[in-house]
């Protein structure tokens, strides 16, 4: 089923793929799998890395720089097309379709730059975000700390003004990507005597500083794709401050919007390939005709097929100009959770040699296996599922709030 998005939709999504067909360079799409799932660091990672270095990428995002067509949704005046959420998943089935990469960036794209457009100045909103859109600036998230993740507002780490600088000393844990990011963004608490979930501040610092290291954090997939970092006194000046001093919260909360939500509307395109990967495998494997198989796959079927029309719900609804509220969460869990699901019922299928790594150095994995270990963390990071589920119940279902415990261990 296709949607009718009207006829200016229709002219765009006609232009879009005829720019694509032009300004494609040659051998791009045969590069690496642009679009099947990979997870970061996971199989098949490498191998896409190796691909952003080749020539044809290179002028690829540029020739999409010069287009416009690199953070497309922002404001013209920093880079982007201004480009409307409904356009956005149309040029991204577009160049699914066509099998080229969109060249992101990644949290600077997806979490950073939203939550500045929201919540920074003009002055502010002008000195980040076309360093994002250059790819100057790549950002990791510095939200949990060792004891905090789902209970954020209870984060630890400092922050103290000195003159027209933010002074941040404390420890954060889990950060994706820290290894290959030059900034971070950081949740401190500069008013202690504050309640929870005031007194925090949201804070653009320099991650190459010297006050700030790092170490990698295995996880069971093999990769070490987080780390724990270190803030020792790292500096920043105030006007690195977004949304205000002690207002961190409110920017927080907005950044988790849209980390939860994510692309909603074209979400299923990568579980769609990857499903029908499971089924080829299945067939080489000469399980398809096996009842239980049969109804496995046909349960990820179904499942896909409801994330893509859960996902044209979203985008009618963006059509008509309306914001996806809850569903952010609804999606984040369906997914999280149907991916982990798959991972078993992919175990299933390679029988006793799923249980047989490859051989190799490091901890080498096979496509499935891989799927089986790292889709775990989908119901982890970007707010656990029974996180999701609190949101759902309370917010979109209004049901009573689950009871908060008391300082003397009680619930209320
Ligand atoms: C692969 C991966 C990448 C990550 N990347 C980043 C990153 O880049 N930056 C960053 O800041 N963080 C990152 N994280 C951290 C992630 O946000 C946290 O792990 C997550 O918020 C959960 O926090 P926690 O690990 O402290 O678990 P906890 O909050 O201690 O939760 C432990 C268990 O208790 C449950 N629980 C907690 N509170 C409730 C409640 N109120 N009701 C019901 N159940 C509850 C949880 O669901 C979970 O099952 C990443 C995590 C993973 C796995």
């Amino acid at each position: 089923m296709e949607l009718d998005l009207g006829p200016e939709i229709a002219q765009f999504r006609a232009d879009i793929r005829a720019w694509i067909t032009t300004h494609a360079p040659d051998g791009l799409a045969e590069l690496a799998d642009w679009n099947t799932l990979i997870t970061t660091g996971g199989y098949g990672y490498g191998r896409r890395t190796a691909a952003t270095q080749h020539e044809a990428y290179r002028q690829w995002e540029a020739e999409l720089l010069a287009a416009r067509l690199i953070c497309p949704q922002w404001p013209e005046q920093f880079g982007g097309q201004g480009m409307d959420a409904v356009r956005v998943a149309v040029f991204n089935e577009e160049l699914d379709s066509a099998g080229v990469p969109r060249v992101n960036r990644g949290m600077g794209e997806s979490l950073v730059g939203p939550s500045v457009i929201v919540h920074g100045t003009d002055e502010q909103r002008a000195a980040f975000l076309p360093r994002i859109v250059s790819g100057e600036d790549v950002y990791c998230q510095g939200f949990s700390e060792p004891g905090t993740g789902s209970d954020l507002a209870g984060l630890q780490t400092k922050g103290v003004v000195d003159g027209d600088e933010i002074v941040i000393t404390g420890q954060k844990l889990w950060t994706s990507g820290a290894a290959r990011a030059n900034k971070m963004f950081v949740l401190c608490r500069t008013d202690p005597d504050a309640e929870k979930h005031a007194g925090i501040s949201f804070v653009l610092i320099d991650f190459t500083d010297p006050a700030v290291s790092y170490q990698p954090v295995r996880q069971m997939s093999g990769a070490a794709e987080f780390c724990e970092d270190f803030l020792d006194g790292v500096r920043a000046p105030l006007f690195n401050v977004i949304g205000g001093l002690n207002n961190g919260w409110r920017v927080a909360m907005t950044t988790l919007g849209y980390e939860r939500g994510g692309s909603a509307s074209t979400l299923h395109l990568g579980y769609e390939r990857e499903f029908w990967e499971l089924a080829q495998t299945a067939r080489k494997r000469g399980v398809s005709a096996d009842p239980l198989v049969r109804q496995q796959l046909a349960w990820a079927y179904s499942q896909v097929q409801l994330m893509r029309f859960s996902g044209l719900r979203t985008l009618a609804g963006l059509a008509e100009g309306r914001q996806p509220g809850p569903e952010a969460s609804i999606s984040k869990l369906f997914w999280s959770e149907y991916h982990k699901r798959l991972g078993e019922i992919a175990i299933g299928i390679e029988g006793t040699d799923g249980l047989i790594r490859p051989d190799g150095d490091g901890y080498p994995t096979t496509y499935w296996q891989n799927v089986f270990l790292s889709s775990r963390a989908g119901t982890i990071y970007s707010g656990t599922s029974e996180i999701q589920r609190n949101i759902i119940a309370e917010r979109a279902l209004k049901l009573p709030r689950e009871p908060r415990p008391t300082a003397n261990g009680a619930s209320r």
